[in-house]
């Protein structure tokens, strides 16, 4: 078939798919319809639009999720990563219950803050004290001002297609909502280009901040060179090293920094880690996070509302140390790994365009052969096989992100990895033409 053909037959499919997908959902229009009066085409959190419109979802248990319109999915979306203990996890709903037969409001500290973040410091290299925040996106705007507070600077080192929150984002070297810090961005995976970019503003720089693996940016993950690179450039020039954990830290009990061995001066998390509720915190070294003891004469503020919120505080505990144990993280990892394997053997095996980058139990699905190193690499795929695989998989009751990406719970079993990778070969068949002639 023709370039050309083949794209003429990619649009007709893609055309089927989503008048399919229109008749298969009158209620999640209906929900849409009616959210698109009082907010932005409908939506509060753009990730979750997606032409014609999102799906509506209204219940959720274990691993499968149920919509609107009564239709039943296996979830491999994982609410984007803070979905790691399933739905409605009983021993989260109890801990959660216990919290809420206590009282909440309380205008006081409670006795789960410290406990939860014990266990936080003691999993993770890096972080001797640490402070909670509502959202991974706080955390890291809390980590980059106590970087430019703690060296007096105002340079930092971002990476072209890094995602760190609503306000922090830099696909396409940033957006026109981010906060106005003086930014510099270099390019991802690219160890030579960040030490030339560290020397040339090594008087300046307070912060580097990266993603060990960039989430949003397509599961690519960085090397253990490039991110050596940056830890041994932050501390010739006294930059202050942040490694976004919100996504990697599910990597192992102590997050990517751990697998790896390399131990930055702060990390930012956020996602699961509150079992599921409204979380973030940041923490690294004593001697840069004492600034907020508030005993010190010199003491600098940082004020929250709901920080220690007890509804957070009770799941996180609960979920960390009874559910995502150490244990369980390596486990984790591993049927992760299998699968992305499973997932690559197979799409290779047809011959197709399509491979699945990643780290455990986080992927992506990107349509094109070749290397991908960095977001400009993952931008050659093709949208539109995307966008049908993503219709397709609904049709065939998987729940995924529009970009492609899976998150695996804690509830995915054996079962449904080879009900996926049996979904995945059946659309490489049933689609294979327009598979091998885009490419
Ligand atoms: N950093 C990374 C790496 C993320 O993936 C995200 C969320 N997708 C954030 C920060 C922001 O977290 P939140 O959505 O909780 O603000």
């Amino acid at each position: 078939m023709s370039q050309t053909l083949s794209n003429v037959t990619l649009q007709a499919a893609l055309a089927e798919a989503r008048e399919r997908f229109v008749a298969a959902n009158p209620a999640s229009l209906a929900a849409h319809v009616e959210a698109v009066s009082v907010m932005p085409g409908g939506n509060t959190r753009t990730v979750l639009f997606h032409p014609p419109f999102p799906l509506t979802m209204v219940s959720g248990q274990g691993c499968r999720l149920r919509d609107a319109d009564g239709h039943g999915y296996v979830d491999l979306l994982g609410e984007y990563t803070a979905g790691l203990f399933g739905h409605s996890n009983r021993v989260i709903r109890a801990a959660i219950d216990t919290a809420l037969d206590r009282g909440w409001n309380m205008g006081g500290q409670g006795p789960m803050e410290a406990r939860l973040a014990r266990v936080i410091c003691d999993r993770f290299p890096s972080i001797d004290l640490m402070r909670f925040t509502n959202s991974g996106t706080e955390a890291n705007l809390l980590a980059v001002s106590t970087a430019v507070a703690h060296t007096k600077r105002r340079g930092v080192l971002v990476f072209e297609g890094g995602y760190h929150g609503g306000v922090l984002s830099f696909a396409g070297g940033g957006i026109p909502i981010n906060v106005p810090h003086r930014w510099v961005v270099g390019q991802y995976n690219d160890a030579d280009a960040a030490r030339a970019l560290i020397s040339a503003h090594a008087d300046d720089l307070a912060a580097i901040l990266v993603e060990p693996m960039l989430g949003g940016g397509g599961c690519i993950v960085a090397d253990a060179a490039f991110l050596q690179a940056l830890r041994d450039g932050a501390a010739d020039v006294g930059a202050v090293l942040i490694f976004d954990e919100v996504m990697t830290s599910r990597m192992s009990a102590g997050g990517q920094q751990a697998r790896l061995g390399i131990t930055p001066d702060m990390t930012t998390l956020g996602k699961y880690i509150g079992g599921g509720m409204s979380f973030g915190a940041f923490g690294g070294r004593r001697g840069i996070m004492e600034i907020y003891d508030p005993r010190r004469p010199d003491a600098v503020s940082h004020a929250g509302t709901f920080n220690n919120n007890v509804l957070t505080m009770a799941a996180g505990h609960a979920g960390m140390t009874e559910l995502f144990t150490p244990g369980a993280a390596d486990a984790l990892f591993a049927r992760g790994e299998a699968l992305r394997s499973r997932l690559n053997a197979t799409s290779r095996d047809a011959g197709a365009n399509l491979q699945w980058t990643g780290l455990g139990s986080l992927m992506t699905a990107h349509f094109l052969r070749g290397d991908i190193r960095r977001p400009a690499d993952a931008a050659r795929g093709d949208a539109g096989l995307r966008e049908l695989f993503f219709l397709d998989m609904l049709d065939r009751g998987f729940y995924l992100a529009r970009r492609g990406m899976l998150a695996l719970s804690l509830e995915i079993g054996g079962a449904e990895c080879d009900a996926f990778v049996d979904a995945v070969q059946d659309f490489l068949e049933s689609r294979s033409s327009l598979l091998q002639a885009i490419s």
